[in-house]
């Protein structure tokens, strides 16, 4: 059944009708967008039903990815894409005097995630649903979201993100499906007397923990999967029970907020308390479904599959063990081997300070039962190998040293699969970071680089450029972004060119009324729009962009004739809110801002812009406007990143460094459409291993590098002596940890290039074209599609 416009009118009415009493004239944007999420949501609620019945009448393979972030952004459009309505909607909603884009609007940015690690999870939850893959997010349904951000006099200022504070159209509540887990108290092992050790608890205390579930729909194919959330509730009655526990209020409000940090661990009880809440709430509703299946325990690596998102999850692979030795009286050694085949790993990162490891006595005291598993682990992990290797290797990667618990290993033992995000983050994780453990588990490693969920990051947030690619190339590419490349026919078709740069002309207009309500910052879409937009980190280099904006400023200050193309620098970032280094950088940029924005002198060539708040719905207006996407980190830092992989998709021609996945950008488009500058990760390490970098020489030596940073403490920059005397030192007293300067002037040659380029339309408007035409290497699709068959082993269900 085609469901037409007129059905569709029909039933909004309707549905309005029923919910709210009102008629259309009468109603608010948020009811109206209510009633069209209830309408959304009834549209696929019967192929969710399906979906789930089918993968268990067929035991279906499934995986389960475990992911302390996700990070969806708005669902609406994205809903409607992928049910193949939303063009019906659209034009239904303009008869009806409503634009869908407003209703859009009234939607909560969904933000559970702090950046990279679960926008990735998003993406995938996307494309597996997208490729009919069997598998469900598992995770945490908090109730303060990333912190809103706002800037007073330039400084970051965090307030609470209240999403849930209207009702979120997405999720069901399902208490039947709620399950205890046990913090606390003290584990006694006794012997049954078949000669087993049982685990006998005393004290302690128990949060129910219920699962908020929500559909992912796939794109034009029937299948919805579930991404299912964890919030943890306690009674009044139990709370009474446990008033005498000195950290209850803690435990009360378990799943109240995220970590605002993605780096390093603060208030580390609490969060240690969120990992294996998540942890067991999963793992025990994944057992519980397996049993229904009514299979042998030994085989559970035949239904279920379980992925590791970075190392939060990792006690994924003590509790599984836990369940089958406690609860199921399997023998550890069965046990262990059916864990192993059960559990996959992905590393997200070679910072060390983001490598977790936990206190033994936190374990301990948090979850004493998971700690003596871990024990366990390791102890046999030292016999199994002792004699083999030789000792120190295997004192190196055991689970537990120096009274710390370390997580990836614990999920590297656990594990039959590790991989890294891109091919330079998985040569270093074999032959550095992680090197030991590929001396053991070599068979274990394996590269799946990131994607991106390429409708979100075009079709829906770039429908200009989408129609323009119809008009040219068909629509094919809609479902397989590889047919892109049927661009590269056209490299020279005038007027094809001519329709990208107006589509992006036109975004970039959408950009330019966007900065002037929000900053009241007039630019000119005919500038170059150079955008970095990112965690506010010290590795991602933020400061490089800054010193460059303030080299040009200070050489238009001593020559106003200057002939440089307009430029606009766009900023969005967050910064963690204990970073100061990070707030710095923020304060600095917005006096920038300030003082350039101000200057007639400079008549308006150069403008900089810091957009507050960055989030999903906000890279879905900046990324379609980008001309220059800013991945600028210090080679061997960013393990893949992604947002360079939309702005690609969009056409923008990247500046970047030899890191991540910049590299297989540069591979797909050819060394002539990308700017690469900066140091190679083997002369960093060069650096490490020779400890010869030395900053201040450079600063005393190069008398640009000198004037640049002389800008943070002689007042060039108002306002901010103390945030540019703690910068001045992190580049020359702290010897520059990111080597910034080193890689500075290479950066502005890159940019003199980017200037020069930009210069010549045609060459430009290609550049974009080959760009557009090679962004089908980074569909999630593809990624996920990898996973399934190297790592998960999990294909699409048969269809009747
Ligand atoms: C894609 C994305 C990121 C990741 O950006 P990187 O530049 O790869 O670090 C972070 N936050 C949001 C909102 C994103 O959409």
């Amino acid at each position: 059944m085609t469901f037409t416009k007129k059905n569709f009118k029909e039933e909004f009415e309707e549905r309005l009708q029923e919910r709210f009493a009102l008629s259309i004239e009468d109603a608010s944007n948020k009811e109206l967008y209510e009633t069209l999420g209830k309408l959304v949501t009834s549209h696929y609620s019967r192929n969710w039903k399906h979906t789930r019945q089918d993968y268990l009448e067929e035991k279906q393979k499934q995986v389960y990815y475990f992911s302390i972030e996700f990070l969806p952004g708005r669902m609406l459009k994205s809903n409607l894409l992928n049910l193949g309505i939303y063009d019906t909607v659209e034009e239904g909603l303009k008869d009806l005097g409503i634009s869908l884009d407003d209703l859009a609007k009234k939607e909560p940015d969904m933000a559970l995630g702090n950046g990279g690690l679960g926008r990735l999870a998003s993406c995938f939850m996307d494309s597996l649903a997208s490729i009919g893959m069997p598998g469900n997010g598992n995770g945490i349904r908090y109730e303060y979201g990333l912190f809103k951000q706002k800037f007073v006099d330039g400084y970051q200022v965090e307030l609470p993100d209240e999403w849930l504070n209207s009702r979120n159209m997405w999720e069901v509540r399902r208490e039947s499906k709620a399950v205890d887990v046990h913090f606390g108290g003290k584990v006694y092992l006794i012997e049954t007397p078949t000669g087993q050790l049982k685990p006998m608890y005393k004290g302690g205390y128990s949060i129910k923990a219920i699962p908020y579930d929500t559909g992912m729909t796939g794109f034009e194919n029937d299948t919805v999967n579930t991404m299912r959330l964890w919030s943890a509730e306690v009674t009044e009655e139990e709370k009474a029970n446990f008033q005498h526990f000195e950290n209850r209020q803690e435990l009360q409000n378990l799943t109240s907020v995220l970590y605002p940090d993605d780096s390093n661990e603060h208030g580390r009880r609490f969060r240690l308390s969120q990992e294996y809440f998540f942890v067991s709430a999963g793992m025990q509703s994944i057992f519980n479904y397996y049993k229904t299946l009514d299979l042998p325990m030994t085989e559970m690596n035949k239904a279920i599959a379980i992925h590791i998102n970075d190392t939060h999850p990792a006690m994924c692979v003590a509790e599984l063990m836990r369940l089958f030795v406690d609860e199921e009286g399997m023998a550890w050694e069965k046990a262990w081997d059916v864990t192993t085949k059960v559990m996959s790993y992905t590393n997200h990162t070679i910072m060390s300070e983001a490598l977790e490891k936990w206190q033994t006595s936190l374990i301990k005291e948090v979850c004493p039962r998971i700690f003596q598993i871990i024990e366990e682990i390791d102890r046999r992990y030292v016999e199994e190998w002792q004699g083999v290797f030789d000792d120190e290797l295997i004192k190196r990667t055991r689970i537990i040293r120096h009274d710390q618990v370390h997580m990836a290993h614990l999920a590297i033992i656990g594990s039959h699969s590790v991989n890294g995000v891109a091919k330079l983050h998985s040569d270093l994780l074999k032959s550095v970071v992680l090197k030991d453990f590929y001396a053991i588990y070599p068979e274990r490693f394996n590269n799946k680089t990131n994607g991106i969920a390429q409708r979100r990051w075009s079709q829906l947030s770039n429908p200009l450029l989408s129609k323009t690619l119809d008009k040219y190339i068909g629509k094919t590419w809609r479902k397989d972004t590889g047919d892109l490349r049927l661009l590269l026919n056209h490299e020279n078709n005038d007027k094809l060119l001519n329709d990208l740069a107006n589509a992006k002309y036109e975004n970039k207009k959408r950009l330019a009324a966007y900065i002037k309500e929000h900053n009241q910052v007039e630019v000119s879409p005919d500038a170059i729009f150079d955008i970095q937009i990112k965690r506010l980190h010290a590795y991602k280099r933020q400061l490089m962009n800054l010193m460059h904006i303030i080299k040009l400023y200070l050489d238009l200050k001593e020559n106003p004739d200057l002939d440089i193309t307009p430029r606009v620098f766009i900023f969005g970032a967050k910064a963690a809110p204990s970073y100061h280094f990070a707030k710095s950088v923020i304060k600095l940029i917005n006096e920038t801002a300030n003082l350039v924005n101000n200057d007639d002198s400079i008549q308006g060539k150069l403008k900089v812009v810091f957009l507050e708040n960055y989030n999903v719905s906000l890279a879905e207006i900046i990324i379609p406007a980008a001309d220059v996407s800013e991945q600028i980190s210090l080679a061997s830092k960013e393990a893949s990143g992604t947002s360079n992989m939309k702005f690609m998709l969009n056409g923008a021609i990247t500046l970047a460094t030899l890191d991540g996945a910049n590299i297989e950008i540069k591979d797909a488009v050819g060394d002539d459409n990308i700017a690469i500058f900066g140091l190679t990760e083997a002369e960093v390490y060069r650096y490490y291993n020779e400890q010869n970098y030395n900053a201040s020489d450079i600063y005393q030596n190069n008398p640009i590098i000198h004037r640049v940073v002389n800008a943070f403490v002689d007042g060039t920059i108002p306002n901010c002596s103390m945030e540019g005397q703690q910068i001045f030192d992190s580049l020359i007293k702290y010897n520059d940890e990111f080597f910034v300067l080193r890689d500075f002037i290479s950066y502005c040659e890159a940019q003199e290039w980017i200037d020069e380029s930009y210069k010549d339309k045609k060459k430009w408007g290609k550049m974009s074209l080959t760009n557009i035409a090679h962004a089908g290497h980074f569909s999630s699709d593809d990624t996920v599609r990898k996973y399934s068959e190297d790592i998960w082993r999990i294909a699409p269900i048969r269809k009747h």
